[in-house]
């Protein structure tokens, strides 16, 4: 039987309370399978990838485990031992702890490389429950004698694969004889390539595996259509399509954070209700924002994939992408937001020609042609037709890009980005304007705006929804 709430499944009381506090009430899939088999004190192989919600899967009956078993943590012997590829990875799921365990009176540490290591190793000293660790900077405390693994309980291998691809397998191999024979181990990778295969074999006993289907297959059932517009023209093509009351519930991409509080103040500017998500908020205006958009409160939410990730909203009728990512499969993540439940879902790609590498790298994933919708006042034919440059390239140009415009103030911009006079340049593309060409005089004030409104408090706790 799986679980449809968190109050099903029997984890600690304090970890619930922690549940409720941060609004996850469903377990995802992953969550669902993972967590009562690891209760259960079985191995798990699991095989999910990031966003699917697989840290709270393994965090969670972890830090419940730990707290039934007293057992008393010594000084540099953590109880768990968290292994993870990148220092983010370290950070988030470290972050993620600290919130799922914040009733349980529980010590959680990270270590990684790049950084001093004195508060790590002071850290150490006082003793951890659970320690989320990247494996050079591990295997460096172990060599100077401030960690020791010999009374981990239980082990996680996350990220195995991307480990693989990192070059860490050698690290990992050191690491392992180091672990007590005895001890509970959990092993996630996105992908089983061989060498995984035959690592999970050395590490798991007797494991029960779960598998998440990949999100790929929700794409068949969603509208999609690409737009190809100039980059000066993009803001308005937004509004002009949000203009159209069918867009009921609107989740708005963009890549950069700037964008999003510039693309939420344009749509305020045009009596668009909207919100931002993004990672320099606080995780309480993260939040309000989520719970007014659930609440129908706004129409719009414009969000980063980041600050987005994981956060399921039900009854999303559209999302735009209004910057495409370089990473091709953020796009099947981002779409798969609305079409829940067997709704319906239109998907809208904004794509300028500097972007057509990443559009084309999106049809290549998804094994799709994306029909082009040319009937809107700023169709960019040259946008349409630009040329392919390997996607590496296109990424660093527009990456390039996005960041000087992130420093350069907006003001300076506002005529340029939005004014009549560019827009009746573009007359010469074969689509002829329409009458509902531009929200007239509204665009170029609204972004006079400065983005230094958003962002109140970048609190520590902001991550949690990484
Ligand atoms: P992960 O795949 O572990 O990186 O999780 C992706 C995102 O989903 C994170 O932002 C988590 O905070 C969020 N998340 C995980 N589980 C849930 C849940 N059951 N309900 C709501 N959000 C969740």
């Amino acid at each position: 039987m799986t679980a449809n709430k968190f109050s099903d499944i029997k984890l600690a009381a304090p970890i619930q309370e922690a549940l409720s506090k941060i609004g996850y009430e469903t377990p995802t899939p992953i969550q669902q399978q993972t967590i009562p088999l690891v209760l259960q004190g079985h191995d798990v192989l699991g095989i999910a990838q990031t966003g699917t919600g697989k840290t709270a899967a393994f965090c969670l009956p972890m830090i419940h485990s730990l707290a039934k078993n007293k057992i008393k943590r010594e000084s540099r012997c953590p109880r768990a031992l968290i292994l993870t590829p990148t220092r983010e990875l370290a950070i988030q799921i470290h972050e993620n702890l600290k919130t799922y365990g914040q009733n349980m009176g529980q010590n959680y540490s990270v270590i990684f490389g790049g950084v001093g290591q004195g508060k790590q190793v002071k850290e150490m000293k006082g003793g951890v429950d659970v320690l989320v660790a990247t494996p050079g900077r591990l295997l460096d405390l172990i060599d100077q004698g401030y960690i020791k693994l010999n009374r981990v309980e239980v082990f996680v291998l996350d990220e195995a694969d991307r480990m693989l691809d990192m070059g860490f397998m050698r690290d990992i191999k050191k690491i392992l004889p180091m672990l007590p024979q005895k001890r509970h181990n959990l092993f996630f990778s996105a992908t089983m390539p061989t060498e995984i295969e035959k690592l999970a074999n050395t590490i798991l006993e007797n494991p029960k595996t779960v598998e998440v289907t990949p999100p790929a297959t929700t794409v068949k059932r969603i509208d999609q259509s690409v737009l190809f517009v100039e980059k000066k023209d993009k803001i308005n093509l937004l509004v002009h399509l949000l203009k159209d009351k069918k867009q009921q519930k609107t989740l708005v991409f963009v890549e950069m954070k700037h964008v999003a509080n510039r693309v939420t103040e344009k749509l305020e500017a045009n009596g668009i209700r909207a919100v931002a998500i993004h990672g320099n908020k606080s995780q309480n205006a993260r939040q309000q924002a989520i719970k007014d958009f659930t609440d129908d409160k706004v129409r719009v939410m414009v969000a980063t994939d980041i600050a987005s990730r994981g956060i399921d909203i039900s009854g999303i009728t559209h999302v735009i992408n209004f910057e495409l990512s370089n990473i091709a499969e953020s796009y099947v993540h981002r779409i798969g937001r609305t079409a829940r439940a067997g709704a319906d879902g239109t998907a809208i790609s904004l794509v300028t020609a500097d972007e057509k590498s990443y559009f084309v790298n999106v049809e290549k994933t998804t094994s799709q042609k994306i029909p082009v919708d040319t009937d809107h006042p700023y169709h960019s034919q040259e946008a349409q037709d630009a040329a392919v440059m390997k996607v590496g390239k296109a990424k660093k140009k527009l990456e390039t890009q996005r960041r000087q415009e992130g420093r350069k103030p907006f003001r300076k911009n506002d005529k340029s980005k939005s004014g009549s006079k560019k827009k009746f340049k573009r007359s010469d593309n074969k689509k002829s304007f329409s009458s509902k060409k531009s929200e007239p005089g509204k665009s170029a004030k609204s972004f006079k705006k400065s983005s230094k409104k958003t962002s109140p408090g970048k609190s520590k706790n902001s991550r949690v929804f990484k």
